[in-house]
């Protein structure tokens, strides 16, 4: 059995924050384990598309700091030009420009997942893929973790899943009944969202003076923006699908969406070079439902989860425990944050 003093289960952005913190303060003695076969969790970039996070704030201060650390950069998301407002089927769309002085939205340069990998790149031998852990035991003096691939055993363990995933692993002892119930009833930020992401060979709709910004809750595609990249090499339209759609083939609700791009940014929106979906409330590693939509702010960083549990071994982090902008990629690195900082207290204090 691989044993080590730290053993974080998730390679999402909190779990490899807490690594990443951990070894610049000098702490090298840990492991991470994650389900998929890929690191990043709900920060998945493909084919230059964010199908995860796409979009920071100014104000995400965490984020941001760590994004310069790493010599990365953002760039503004561009809403440059006519945006399109569809509020009625039977009505006119609504066209709109967006104030050039407003503080924009910012995108990683290199997509999401750039953050990812300058994060885990000093430790990636110390990540297991493939590797879903089943149960957490703490009997002895250290805590056990099952998976599929095998037995590991560490003196802390920090788990990174979203709480209501984490509520489905087996716990022995079993975890109190009052932080079980808080993990059953804490929303997965975005896990019911579905993202489609479609590449052209030119950017048309800039050509046609469009933002590429389109919002509508009766349309297919309830927000689509212009997703090309920071080099201006690949052209894309990025957005979040309307869940009525989610049951329709795939064939269909692709039909429906260009079908829809095409009447309202013109013909070229047909001749597409790549069509991608990611429905995130099938994904097994996110979603343990598929719920429908969830506009209401669900409230995150819930006390229950600023204690150690089973004997003292076992620290939940990610980003709906964070008790600021719970849900983003600042409430992951500001939940990685303070995990590291508990560890570091926890074994000062313990030698
Ligand atoms: C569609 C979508 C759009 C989003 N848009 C934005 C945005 O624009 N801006 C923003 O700030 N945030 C956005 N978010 C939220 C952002 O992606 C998350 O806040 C952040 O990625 C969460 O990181 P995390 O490490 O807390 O959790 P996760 O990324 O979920 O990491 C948990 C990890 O645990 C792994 N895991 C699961 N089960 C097991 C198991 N049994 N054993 C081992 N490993 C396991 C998972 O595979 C995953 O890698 C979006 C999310 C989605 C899904």
């Amino acid at each position: 059995m691989k044993h080590s003093k730290y053993c974080i289960i998730g390679a999402g952005l909190s779990g490899l924050t807490t690594a990443y913190k951990l070894l610049q303060n000098g702490e090298s003695d840990f492991i991470i384990l994650e389900a998929r076969d890929t690191i990043g969790g709900r920060l998945s970039t493909i084919n230059s598309i964010d199908f995860g996070a796409a979009w920071l704030q100014n104000y995400h201060s965490n984020v941001l700091d760590l994004i310069k650390e790493l010599g990365l950069k953002t760039f503004n998301q561009y809403t440059t030009g006519k945006s399109i407002l569809m509020y009625n089927t039977m009505a006119p769309p609504h066209y709109f420009e967006s104030d050039p002085n407003a503080p924009s939205a910012l995108r990683i340069v290199g997509g999401s997942l750039a953050l990812i990998h300058a994060l885990a790149e000093k430790f990636l031998d110390k990540i297991r893929l493939n590797t879903k852990v089943e149960r957490i035991s703490a009997v002895s003096q250290n805590a056990t973790i099952e998976t599929n691939n095998g037995h590991f055993s560490a003196e802390k363990i920090i788990i990174t899943l979203p709480p209501k995933l984490a509520s489905h692993l087996k716990y022995n002892p079993e975890l109190p009944e009052h932080l079980h119930r808080e993990m059953t009833t804490t929303h997965t930020w975005m896990s019911n969202a579905i993202k489609v992401g479609i590449n052209y060979k030119t950017p048309f709709w800039k050509t046609k003076g469009f933002s590429g910004t389109m919002i509508g809750q009766v349309a297919p595609v309830v927000e689509l923006y212009d997703h090309s990249n920071y080099n201006e090499s690949v052209f894309s339209l990025m957005g979040f699908v309307n869940e009525s759609l989610r049951e329709l083939s795939a064939n269909d609700r692709k039909k429906q969406i260009i079908t829809y791009l095409e009447k309202h940014l013109g013909a070229e929106a047909k001749n597409y070079s790549l069509y991608l979906e990611k429905d995130w409330s099938k994904d097994e590693f996110t979603s343990v439902e598929s719920l429908n939509s969830y506009y209401l702010s669900p409230k995150y960083g819930h006390p229950v989860f600023n204690s150690f549990y089973l004997m003292e071994k076992l620290l939940f982090s990610g980003t709906e425990t964070s008790p600021k902008y719970g849900g983003y990629m600042e409430g992951a690195v500001n939940s990685g944050v303070i995990a590291t900082e508990k560890l570091l207290c926890k074994t000062l204090n313990s030698s």
